[in-house]
């Protein structure tokens, strides 16, 4: 609900009717008693424990019903780092419910273009979970309750869940983090005035504001004489009458004021989560919202949000490490790739992205997978492909751990052809430990000036054994290597005739 672009904001100031980005929550008077309810728990003594709160999620990433344009992985990790990130001064973290599924998806266009149609809220209904906070991620939601401007999020209180666009489901923008407050019984600071602000006409400026908003709710006054029954009943949110005219970013325009029933000039806190006031470098809470939010969760209303077991997992500090394949490699045309990267503490899931440009949009494929490795097949041949890794639990996906970005080509690499003269090559024990590497193959025919070696990934020989000719027949041969370090290796078979591969892990 923060506007975005300052154009936009320029195009509000000189009066036209701009377009505007909104939040689509409506407090009815069950929101309203909600607060109430609250407030009461606060004021008989509200004890927040000094621990770390944690709440489940269920983010739920909705498709076209041809399983087309679901918000991708990447942004909804990107969104978990978020709200860890802007709630973390009031020790609360979200992580994703994962006892069943980390993600739900679904594909349903009514769900993913109108949300709040009966057809949608019946499919959404169906999917919801009773055990986490529910997330809708959508591709449409419409305007707001003034009828213009794009909605970019709402919380309903009858279904109880946040619906938020899935081009807002990211790292930088506050729009979850407002639909949470609500979520948590917090109003907008204008609440009441969303869909008549009052102060966006020129002939409205200069002259005391009505006492009642267009809701029909007491305006909040300057002098806080009625903070506690006026609009979002909060005595440090100030009045805000959502008179969205700035003189800058996150600056509100105070010439010519906008002044409260009684004639005092209102001063709204711009930079405050649940206001409307755009561009603000960081965003904050009050006192009085946190509170709201802590009694919100110790409410009847939120046990399904205490599961009784909080499993908080510890962070991800390392980068991820590929292995395989490696910056600028060069892999067989039509075969499968084995992609490898080192395990990372803490780490439960990877995500792999692969992509045909660096920025990783172009054709994106993106798999979730619990091992530190993906097979995966069916790529282009001649192609340069970029990729990453991603480590992250259900708590944390920090953004400094994803790997560094590298490409891999598919090309025409067996130049050599392979040694039809060998069966069952095999290297064992692969995994190797501490022991030596025995190489075992049959020989169907005489090979010429035969050599085993060890290279790594990048083609660098380690180890480089002679054998000379060998006749036809079963042979075994043991490699010492208890000199390579840990990592990834390939085993090569190489006589005058060509060339065998096998892979190898030195643990
Ligand atoms: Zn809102």
């Amino acid at each position: 609900m923060k506007i975005k672009l300052y154009s936009l904001v320029l195009l509000l100031f000189f009066g036209l009717q701009g377009y505007s980005q909104e939040c689509g929550t409506i407090f009815g008077q069950e929101d309203i008693d909600r607060i109430e309810r609250n407030k009461i728990r606060i004021a008989e003594g509200l004890v927040k424990s000094r621990a770390f709160t944690y709440i489940p999620v269920k983010f739920h990433l909705i498709a076209t019903t041809d399983g087309e344009n679901r918000v991708s992985y990447s942004d909804v990790l990107d969104q978990l780092n978020n709200l860890n990130r802007s709630f973390h001064h009031q020790e609360i973290q979200f992580y994703l419910e994962d006892s069943e599924e980390l993600f739900n998806e679904f594909d349903h266009t009514p769900s993913y273009n109108d949300p709040r149609s009966g057809g949608a809220n019946f499919r959404m209904n169906s999917q919801r979970v009773n055990n986490a906070m529910n997330v809708f991620l959508v591709g449409n939601i419409g305007t707001g309750p003034g009828g213009i401007g794009q909605t970019l999020g709402y919380y309903t209180g009858s279904n109880d869940w946040i619906v938020q666009l899935k081009s807002e489901t990211n790292d930088f923008t506050s729009t979850l983090v407002h639909e949470i407050g609500h979520f948590f019984s917090i109003g907008h600071p204008h609440l009441g005035w969303e869909s008549d602000p009052f102060g966006d006409q020129t002939d409205e400026r200069g002259v005391p504001a009505p006492s009642f908003t267009p809701s029909g709710g007491l305006t909040e006054r300057v002098d806080r004489s009625n903070c506690g029954q006026a609009q979002d009943r909060l005595c440090d949110t100030p009045a805000d009458y959502n008179g969205i005219w700035f003189s800058g970013p996150c600056v509100p325009l105070n010439m010519p004021a906008i002044l409260d029933p009684v004639g005092d000039t209102i001063h709204p806190q711009a930079n405050n989560y649940m206001s409307y006031f755009g561009s603000c470098s960081s965003y904050v809470f009050t006192d009085e919202q946190k509170d709201l939010i802590t009694s919100d969760l110790a409410s009847p209303r939120r046990n399904y949000l205490r599961p009784g077991l909080a499993p908080p997992l510890d962070s991800i500090v390392d980068q991820l490490q590929t292995s395989y394949p490696q910056d600028g490699q060069k892999v067989q045309n039509g075969e499968p790739i084995t992609f490898d990267w080192e395990d990372v503490p803490n780490a439960k899931y990877y995500l792999i992205k692969i992509a045909e440009n660096r920025s990783l949009r172009r054709n994106l494929q993106q798999y979730i997978v619990e091992e530190s490795q993906i097979t995966l097949e069916d790529f282009k041949n001649d192609q340069t492909y970029y990729w990453t890794a991603r480590p992250f639990n259900s708590h944390f996906a920090p953004l400094e751990a994803i790997s560094v970005r590298s490409s891999f080509i598919t090309d025409d690499i067996t130049s050599i052809r392979d040694l039809e003269e060998i069966k069952a090559f095999e290297i064992f024990p692969n995994p190797l430990l501490h022991t030596d590497l025995e190489v075992s193959f049959i020989t169907t025919q005489i090979l010429h000036d035969a050599q085993i070696q060890v290279t790594d990934l990048t083609g660098k020989i380690m180890i480089r054994s002679t054998i000379g000719d060998l006749t036809a027949g079963t042979q075994n041969i043991s490699l010492k290597l208890q000199d390579l370090s840990g990592g990834h290796y390939f085993v090569q078979l190489i006589s005058a005739e060509g060339i065998l591969s096998r892979k190898l892990i030195k643990l």
